[in-house]
């Protein structure tokens, strides 16, 4: 086995700490990377706090995983050790169901491998991006540009795929109104995308102080949800609202910013269902979504789209030790836009 060391979450009630814990030798399909960078998502936060169900502990949070290859199997293909790569939400699938085929490795029929918080295929809990080094195999490893600054990339492996997936899939683009609802780690990469692909950028915020940050961002406009008048101003606007929000919200009142036929599409997880009244819905013939992360071809797609276009996270980097901190602070909305672990302070 590997000897790997990383923070962990020993119960869903105790902070972040170190932990030394094994993973599996490099087999002939395998790719280790040693970890450089791994970017603090929210779903992070929901899991070590089972938010949404009970987790497996001890948990090693992380998927936006960067690092260098550090070692290959016989049988492997795509990398040679010193590539730049990067490791996402998932870390396997079945490979053979019509969704794996098709490259939606995240719907797969069997469930698929999730980087952490999970048991792979032989049971062993799955362990993710806070730690020294991990053993993937291939097919769910990305190539990396080195064009790009390495860090700041790292939450594209699920802030950006997330964000990128459901603007491809509605083909949401120029002549589109797209509301952007939240502006976190997953909402600024949505507004990025949004404007790369042409639509007319509307960020949808609880949080005054974020507006001029959101124009630098690209935005075209900034509303203020808490604010009557500038919610009654984009009332039955938008053809698309992407929402990230992380907390309960009223569902009933976003969609009255819908335009008839318009779709809003949910890729924020609270961990409460949604409320929907059915006439929110059908008064407009509106279509409620949702959408999760991205395929492993898409996600290359959306490397490969961000390094021609120069596009990144806006990014805070932080020592480990200041994890439970930075958790508190991205609760509070307190980061433009997204904590990234810098691995070398493990
Ligand atoms: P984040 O950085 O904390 O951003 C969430 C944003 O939501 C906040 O910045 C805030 O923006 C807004 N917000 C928070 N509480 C709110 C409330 N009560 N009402 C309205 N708005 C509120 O989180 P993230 O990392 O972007 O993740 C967002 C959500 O997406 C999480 O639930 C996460 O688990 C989920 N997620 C889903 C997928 C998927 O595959 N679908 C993948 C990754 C993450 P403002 O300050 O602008 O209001
Ligand atoms: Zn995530």
């Amino acid at each position: 086995m590997i000897q790997a060391k990383g923070y962990a979450a020993q119960t869903a009630t105790t902070d972040l700490a170190p932990w030394d814990f094994e993973r599996r030798e490099v087999g002939p399909h395998d790719v280790q990377l040693e970890i450089l960078y791994c970017g603090v998502c929210h779903s992070d936060l929901h899991q070590i706090k089972n938010d949404w169900f009970p987790g497996i502990f001890p948990m090693v949070p992380g998927h936006e995983i960067v690092g260098r290859v550090i070692k290959v199997g016989n049988h492997v293909k795509k990398f040679k050790l010193d590539d730049l790569a990067g490791v996402g939400c998932m870390v396997d699938s079945c490979q053979v169901c019509e969704n794996c085929k098709d490259g939606l490795e995240q719907y797969c029929f069997e469930g698929n491998t999730q980087t952490y918080n999970n048991k792979d295929r032989q049971g062993v809990p799955t362990y993710g991006g806070y730690s020294n080094t991990i053993v993937v195999r291939e097919e769910f490893v990305l190539h990396i540009s080195d064009e790009l600054p390495l860090a700041a990339t790292a939450p594209l492996l699920c802030a950006g795929i997330t964000t990128y997936s459901p603007l491809r899939h509605w083909k949401v683009g120029k002549g589109h109104k797209l509301a952007v609802l939240g502006l976190g780690g997953l909402g600024h990469m949505g507004v990025k995308f949004g404007v790369a692909f042409g639509a007319e950028v509307t960020v949808l915020s609880t949080s005054p102080s974020k507006e001029a940050a959101a124009k630098e961002l690209g935005a075209h406009h900034f509303v203020v949800t808490s604010d009557p008048e500038q919610l009654k101003a984009v009332r039955g606007s938008f053809d698309f609202i992407l929402d990230t929000v992380s907390a309960e919200h009223d569902m009933n009142m976003y969609l009255s910013l819908l335009k008839t036929n318009g779709t809003h599409i949910c890729v924020g997880v609270p961990s409460a269902p949604y409320a929907v009244q059915p006439f929110a819905l059908l008064g407009g013939r509106k279509s409620l979504a949702g959408s999760g992360i991205g395929g492993i071809p898409e996600t290359q797609e959306m490397l490969d789209f961000c390094a021609e276009h120069h596009i990144v996270s806006d990014i805070e980097v932080i020592d480990i030790k200041d994890i439970t901190a930075s958790y508190e602070r991205m609760l509070k909305g307190d980061v433009r836009y997204r904590f990234v672990i810098d691995m070398a302070t493990l």
